[in-house]
């Protein structure tokens, strides 16, 4: 089992700064762990067979990352991601090492696009380059719908697909688009992303648009119940998050978010009470590893840098390609610490802490942050993971949960209500 470091990565992925939920970033500071201490260390087994327990279950149990944004990069370098790349974060010989059985793509639709008036489109577009890797490499990928399908899968060589879409612009007002979503395999959408958008606010938006849901997210909401389509509340504005939980008859999912008790005053990670109320409800939190989400240092290191450009753009009264101009150049200049993966266990931990170890999962957001915690790389890393897991005390049926059965248990919830409501 490897975990392959990377050395180098492209930069640049997006030229605006509402835009960090994927763009670069590599090079390394050090950085103090965040200890958790909600749990013993793991007695009588030496490093070496805690590191051979944690491969073995990665190979044996399910483990399922809800965000990875691999789709996206695939627009724009065109990866063959059925053999072992040096970039990216995701293919399928690393994912196999990893013990990667189950992944949520994501067809993340950029926010402009609601404004160019193609976001339908787009978002077609990506579906169509996900349901190519099972038609290219039926021996590699599958495509799976529901929690049935997903568990069937299990236990095979070949690595599950499922798709998520990121950012709601594509349904372009019509709940007959989130039906024709549906139907093309979407089973969850994360309302908005980095901007307001036509259906909620956003949390890394200058200000509210609609202080919290739109009159057409008040009708979605209900409307994803009956179908059966998972809300993700990652990327949603306070209000937003606090107005879909209220109005949601099921339980709803933070599929790649940050405690924000670790990144005090930063509303894309939740908040305690958030992480209460969405336990509370029925749903949960899947962590993001970003270094910027989940370690205070890296996450203050870039909110000083965007208010050191706002202010330079505010200043210059810049505006229109010249912003977008400015703001890339210093982007290509920046250099954003990393995080450790002592870090991501303390945001679990954190988690476990608030909720319980029901209410937690793994959402790492990889192809879609470009500075990872040491440790975590790639997908080959979720071993390192489930080890130090294991080195804190946490015993084999709960990295089960953590890894995969909360969020499938959730996920069979949102179906169940569906169907009980008859929406389909
Ligand atoms: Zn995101």
């Amino acid at each position: 089992m490897r975990c392959f470091r990377r050395t180098s990565r492209a930069l640049g992925r997006r030229g605006t700064l509402t835009s960090i939920g994927k763009v670069l970033v590599l090079h390394t500071v050090t950085v103090p762990l965040l200890l958790a201490l909600c749990s013993e260390p793991a007695a009588g087994q030496t490093d070496a067979e805690l590191r051979r327990r944690a491969r073995e279950l990665a190979r044996e149990i399910l483990l399922i990352d809800t965000h990875v944004d691999t789709p996206y990069e695939i627009r724009k370098t065109e990866l063959n991601i059925s053999r072992r790349n040096e970039k990216g974060h995701f293919d399928y010989v690393r994912a196999r090492e990893g013990g990667l059985d189950a992944v949520f793509m994501a067809v993340y639709v950029p926010p402009e696009r609601e404004e160019k008036g193609d976001a339908r489109a787009f978002a077609d577009e990506t579906i169509d380059l996900v349901n190519s890797f099972a038609t290219k490499w039926p021996g590699k990928f599958a495509l799976a719908r529901s929690v049935d399908e997903v568990r069937r899968q299990f236990g095979g060589d070949r690595v599950t697909i499922v798709l998520g879409m990121e950012n709601g612009s594509p349904l372009e007002g019509d709940l007959a688009n989130l039906r024709h979503f549906y139907d093309r395999g979407i089973r969850y959408i994360t309302l908005c992303h980095s901007k307001n958008n036509h259906i909620c606010d956003s949390s890394f938006d200058s200000g509210p648009k609609w202080h919290g849901l739109s009159p057409f997210g008040k009708e979605l909401v209900p409307a994803m119940n009956r179908l059966g389509m998972m809300i993700d509340v990652s990327h949603v504005s306070d209000d937003a998050f606090y107005q879909i939980l209220e109005l949601s008859q099921a339980p709803v999912v933070a599929t790649h978010s940050g405690c924000r008790h670790f990144t005090p005053g930063w509303h894309r990670n939740v908040s305690d009470d958030m992480i209460r109320r969405l336990a509370d409800k029925g749903g949960l939190m899947q962590v993001n590893f970003g270094s910027m989400f989940v370690n205070a240092r890296v996450n203050e290191a870039f909110r000083a840098y965007r208010r050191k450009v706002n202010a330079h753009i505010e200043a210059h009264n810049l505006e229109g390609d010249e912003r977008e101009r400015y703001i890339r150049q210093q982007w290509k200049g920046f250099r954003l610490g990393r995080a450790h993966i002592g870090d991501v266990v303390a945001h679990i931990e954190h988690v476990i802490q608030l909720a319980g170890v029901d209410r937690v999962g793994l959402g790492s957001d990889f192809d879609g942050v470009t500075s990872l915690p040491e440790g975590l790389d790639d997908v080959s890393c979720y071993p390192n993971l489930i080890y130090e897991l294991l080195k804190k005390g946490h015993n084999a049926d709960d990295i089960r949960k953590i890894c995969a059965e909360n969020f499938l248990r959730v996920w069979a919830e949102v179906e169940k209500s569906a169907s009980l409501t008859g929406g389909k």
